[in-house]
């Protein structure tokens, strides 16, 4: 363990106890391929729940629970006046998630309070430590829920009423786990935010760099679309007589395409879930249920793909005579993060000698939410061929470290 004295500049975080946590918690839930399936408020959420809660006792933190099962860790500060200065990101994965997104967030935070703990460090702020739930909107869309309620954004009875695939109601799920707290949403608030996480992008690897310093982040718009046409016999009904509502969703799905690519190269859309009813080889398909996701980093471009996607989509429906719905259940404006916090993070980096640039985040993170209520900014690490939301995700032990060690550097400098 390193020594240090009052500006703690040679302090390092243990990266061998960071690492075994991440092999630890990765048996959670742990997938043959090496990823994890953690899905928000499962049984496996929440063993690794009562795995951090029992991590963050025995690390002399307190804990508390919020209303919608978020999980604040805090360590007292000099100053008891102050507003903690806040870590963390999430531990629930996607259903073929892999070992990293999210997990090395909170695990790095929790190895920041350790390594404080053992230094005998004591900040002039208190510092807390977040695990937000359903980050993901795997099981329950959208994402980033529990962070956007505790913002004030989300209503929190949306949230509550959100249903998974089997009809379960995200209330239902977070009481059956034991993890509806008694705290309301928001009571817990920071000074600043930083979060530590993965990449999910090429750019870090390919630039031979260490640290993203993220200094924006893409808005995203999520949907729920349904092509409604009509039912008819696959062997009787002539080509020109029908209303397909999968060749008019197929229209529909390379027409979004074709708008992301006009919104080059920081614009996307993905559809990610499409299914065809009544499902019959010899019926054409009456109904199509999609999902439908666009991002962009500029407002603007998100406005202007909001507006093409849905010409699109009455383009089809006249030329096709179905009818498209498309039901927005989500939109996040883009986000600057604060120019403080990422200076902070930017001067950690080079103290530490790592090589780091400002970068823009398309995925969406707890952060974004965290900004619009206290300075805040986020670190990435690199991760292998950019691969995320895959079980074959994957950083090494010593970019892990990296990023941990910028953490602690972080929010030592914010809490003093
Ligand atoms: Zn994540």
């Amino acid at each position: 363990m390193a020594t240090q004295t009052g500006g703690g500049t040679n302090l390092r975080i243990d990266s061998d106890r960071l690492w075994s946590t991440i092999v630890e918690t990765a048996a959670i839930g742990g997938t043959p391929k090496g990823g994890i399936c953690r899905l928000a408020l499962s049984d496996e959420d929440r063993r690794v729940r009562d795995w951090f809660a029992a991590a963050v006792r025995d690390a002399g933190l307190e804990l508390a629970v919020d209303a919608m099962g978020s999980m604040f860790a805090i360590r007292p500060g000099r100053d008891p006046a102050r507003a903690p200065i806040a870590m963390g990101s999430h531990l629930d994965t996607q259903p073929t998630g892999g070992k990293f997104d999210g997990v090395l967030g909170v695990l790095a935070g929790l190895e920041v309070m350790r390594t404080l703990n053992a230094a005998g460090i004591e900040t002039e702020a208190p510092l807390m430590l977040i695990n937000w739930t359903n980050e993901e909107g795997a099981r329950f869309a959208p994402g980033m829920v529990a962070s956007g309620v505790y913002s004030g954004e989300v209503d929190m009875d949306f949230a509550m009423a959100r249903t998974d695939r089997d009809g379960i109601a995200f209330g239902d799920a977070l009481d059956a786990i034991g993890y509806r707290g008694s705290e309301p949403v928001g009571r817990r608030r920071f000074a600043a935010m930083v979060e530590l996480h993965i990449e999910q992008g090429p750019i870090l690897e390919a630039d031979g760099l260490d640290i993203g310093i993220v200094t924006a982040g893409k808005g995203s718009v999520w949907a729920d679309g349904r092509v409604t046409g009509r039912e008819c016999h696959a062997g009787s009904t002539p080509m020109s007589l029908r209303h397909d509502a999968l060749c008019a969703f197929a229209a529909f799905a390379l027409a979004a395409e074709a708008v992301a690519r006009e919104h080059g190269p920081d614009g996307v859309a993905t559809i990610g879930v499409a299914e065809a009813f009544p499902a019959s080889r010899n019926t054409v398909p009456g109904e199509v249920r999609f999902t439908l996701e666009y991002r962009h980093p500029d407002l603007g471009h998100l406005d202007a793909m909001d507006a093409a996607i849905a010409a699109a989509a009455r383009r089809i429906e006249g030329e096709r005579g179905v009818a498209i719905d498309i039901e927005k259940i989500w939109r996040k404006d883009p986000v600057a993060f604060d120019a403080g916090v990422s200076a902070a993070i930017g001067r950690a980096a080079a103290e530490l000698g790592l090589g780091s640039r400002p970068m823009t985040s398309g995925a969406g993170h707890d952060a974004f939410f965290a900004a619009t209520v206290a300075p805040t900014a986020m670190i990435f690490v690199p991760c292998k061929d950019g691969i995320s939301h895959n079980e074959a995700e994957s950083s090494t032990q010593a970019e892990c470290a990296a990023g941990a060690d910028v953490l602690l550097r972080t929010v030592l400098a914010l809490a003093g």
